[in-house]
């Protein structure tokens, strides 16, 4: 069932990890267990209840579908990057960093807010949104996790925090949300950039690594297939910028701009207001980058702020 390398076991999420579920990685001590997210589902959670003790859970970043199982497991442990630490308690700072605050007014925050006291899925509950933890821990330098030496490699882009757990013994790197699906690269957040998820995503090429392993659907890959695979998923990036382009070419207001699927299909956003979010902040943000890279798009982003009633002081969150 489940993959392992070493005393490093790779564990599929439920529904073949897709959001909400996440791949996690379980590192089996002599007296105790390490596990590196905590989203994989209840299939899971017992199984690593029955035959592990997991005493440390490492947290790669504060998005709901990696953490949303941590608190399944009072007695262990629960660390977070230290970008990440005061985010992740705190329903407000999260909603920043999401970019809730950026797209909606005060009402339906509040209703948004009122809705992450406790998340479900498919009519069951999750848990809290927010997580209480113990600490935090430094990137880049080696930590020890049940015997095992593990570096938790800063990727910033995806979110501001993000990062990948590195495992030079045994030639692993959980590239987590840089996960290879046909949705394509995620930056639809206040703390998302685009240009730093492809540095990050380039990055996760220089090091030794055998085994390149995704928190969603695709599971696990060798050095060469990632390295191709990868390639044509950043290519998603540029795809959706021409289209962004070829639409205010041809005269598309902003209104019609967030209706060209560029994202998410029209129909699946018009009955969830997070996808919605998504899109405007993920097109807003191409849009900003055009204007970086030099193209004439000044006028058209503040008619696009404009026309969404983006409040512009939340459109970018950095935990400072
Ligand atoms: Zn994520």
């Amino acid at each position: 069932m489940n993959e392992k390398i070493g005393p490093i076991e790779i564990i599929m999420g439920d529904n073949k990890s897709r959001v909400p579920f996440s791949t996690s990685l379980l590192i089996a001590g002599q007296e105790h267990s390490t596990l590196i997210d905590c989203g994989a589902g209840q299939t899971a959670f017992e199984y690593m209840k029955k035959e592990h003790r997991v005493m440390q859970i490492y947290l790669t970043h504060h998005h709901f579908d990696h953490i949303w199982g941590a608190h399944l497991f009072p007695e262990a442990e629960k660390l977070i990057n230290h970008n990440d630490v005061n985010k992740i308690s705190d329903i407000n700072e999260i909603g920043k960093a999401m970019g809730i605050y950026a797209v909606f007014r005060k009402e339906e925050i509040e209703k948004w807010i009122e809705s992450q006291q406790n998340k479900k899925w498919q009519g069951k509950v999750l848990g809290k949104r927010t997580l209480d933890v113990t600490g935090s821990y430094r990137y880049d330098e080696e930590i020890e996790m049940s015997g095992v030496k593990v570096s938790m490699i800063h990727a910033p882009g995806h979110s501001e925090g993000f990062c990948c757990p590195y495992i030079p013994d045994y030639g692993i790197l959980l590239v987590g949300d840089i996960d290879l699906t046909t949705f394509g690269p995620f930056y639809g957040d206040a703390d998302s950039n685009i240009d730093q998820f492809i540095e990050s995503a380039k990055k996760t090429l220089e090091f030794d690594v055998k085994y390149y392993v995704t928190s969603h659907q695709k599971g696990m890959y060798l050095k060469k297939e990632y390295k191709h695979q990868l390639e044509k998923y950043l290519l998603i990036i540029e795809r959706r910028e021409k289209k962004i382009k070829q639409a205010i070419h041809k005269g598309d207001s902003p209104q019609q701009l967030v209706q060209q699927d560029i994202f998410y299909y029209k129909k699946q956003y018009e009955r969830n207001l997070i996808f919605m979010k998504n899109e405007i902040l993920s097109i807003a943000k191409h849009l900003k980058r055009l204007i970086d890279h030099g193209e004439p798009y000044e006028d058209y982003y503040e008619e696009f702020i404009t026309a969404h009633n983006l409040n512009r002081k939340y459109m970018e969150y950095s935990s400072g």
